[in-house]
């Protein structure tokens, strides 16, 4: 069985084709500037030479159309007929409280997807849009939604409410949601898997970290806190977001720099994190660079980053009275060796002994970073949420 996963953006749409049987990678690929000039297809098909297409792409529709074209094409493309593909599995951001799982898109899927907008106002259009494009392009195709939020869902009250009056609760669905499920789910699973653990008695604490950034808390295999909210903006320091601030010092820079609040959130998404701190880069591996040469604010960004790390993993042993297993995951995680070893270097408490030539060692790849007689399991494991996309759509519609 054949499964096309779709990742849409407002201005992209990244793309990968599966083959179940072995659960590997066809093809894959990114449009970009979908609606702006100089629009291009990049397509990497599995065992052939990749190709660009520059062609105006003015929206999604048309990108979905010659996603599918490149995938039967004579030279580049990996099947012979669309018809193969049994199912699509797009990536959606935001369902609110609706769905605590993938669902077959229908028209009330659709409509949640729509009624979510506010929350996700760059992504959930975008996504929408991507699954009318496939509706329109493959009918009778079933869609998939596999929502970032859904892994979340089975956080306890206590976890998700904001002190706030309950009233916006229960007007707007102000309340922490949290990201990134998708990986969450796919790493957290395979850690069990990995350290040997019985699911129905696990604790693990899974710090995916990459531009952006988010650490959960799943205890026996369901989520039970994680560090983004409302929004993508709480929690960790990232590569240009803030993450947790005091909201009071936001009112104190508006008033004093005569900025409104929208330009105050884009600021604390745009401009602050890693980036903000350093005023080098958003990108760990500048930021270390300039840290090495001995830039001063680069290393404080980098510590700082790693210090809120910590404290949400301290906080995570709270929630679940202990922990088996701490996993790193994502382009930081799974690649910025020094970094982890920043991190751990908290979790001596936790009788956590880190093996340093493994945690060199394992870089883009899964391994276990502990030494054997360390009291938690500390591992890399590579994040695939395409992968994870696609086994939930084959699921659904096998
Ligand atoms: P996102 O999906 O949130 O955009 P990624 O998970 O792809 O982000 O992570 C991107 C970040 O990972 C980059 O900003 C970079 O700082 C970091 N990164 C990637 N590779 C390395 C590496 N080899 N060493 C250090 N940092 C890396």
């Amino acid at each position: 069985m054949k499964i096309l996963v779709i990742n849409c953006g407002s201005s992209s749409l990244k793309y990968q084709l599966f083959d179940m049987t072995s659960e590997t990678v066809m093809a894959k690929g990114i449009c970009e500037r979908i609606g702006i000039q100089g629009s291009a297809l990049t397509h990497k098909p599995s065992g052939k030479d990749s190709c660009v297409v520059e062609k105006d792409m003015p929206d999604h529709k048309v990108a979905v159309q010659m996603v599918l074209d490149m995938l039967v094409d004579p030279v580049h493309g990996v099947i012979a007929d669309v018809k193969e593909i049994s199912a699509v599995g797009h990536r959606v951001l935001h369902a609110a409280q609706k769905y605590i799982e993938s669902i077959v898109v229908n028209e009330d899927v659709k409509a949640t997807v729509r009624e979510c907008f506010d929350f996700g106002p760059l992504h959930n259009p975008a996504n929408l849009i991507g699954i009318e494009a496939c509706e329109h392009a493959m009918p009778g195709v079933k869609n998939v939604a596999v929502f970032d939020t859904a892994f979340h869902q089975t956080m306890p009250e206590k976890a998700y409410m904001y002190a706030i009056p309950y009233e916006y609760y229960e007007k707007y669905g102000i309340r922490k949601y949290g990201f990134h499920g998708t990986s969450h789910a796919f790493v957290s699973k395979k850690a069990i898997e990995v350290a040997g653990l019985d699911k129905d008695n696990s604790k693990v604490i899974v710090c995916h970290i990459g531009n952006g950034g988010s650490c959960s808390a799943v205890l026996n295999g369901k989520c039970v806190d994680t560090s983004m909210g409302l929004t993508p903006l709480e929690g960790l320091i990232m590569g240009t977001r803030s993450g947790d601030i005091d909201p009071a010092a936001v009112q104190f820079i508006a008033n004093k720099e005569g900025k409104d609040i929208n330009e105050m959130v884009e600021i604390l998404n745009k401009k602050s994190g890693i980036l903000g701190i350093s005023g080098v880069s958003s990108d760990f591996r500048d930021v270390t660079k300039a840290s090495k040469e001995g830039n001063h604010r680069a290393e404080v960004a980098l510590e700082a980053f790693a210090y809120r790390v910590a404290k949400y993993v301290g906080s995570y042993v709270a929630a679940m009275n202990g922990v088996d297993a701490i996993v790193f995951t994502a382009g930081v995680g799974e690649n910025d060796a020094p970094m982890r070893a920043r991190i751990c270097k908290y979790f001596t408490y936790l009788g956590i002994t880190i093996d340093e030539e493994a945690n060199d060692k394992f870089r883009g790849v899964e391994g276990t970073i502990s030494t054997p007689d360390s009291k938690v399991k500390v591992m890399v494991i590579p994040t695939n949420e395409e992968l994870k996309i696609a086994q939930e759509t084959l699921e659904l519609v096998k």
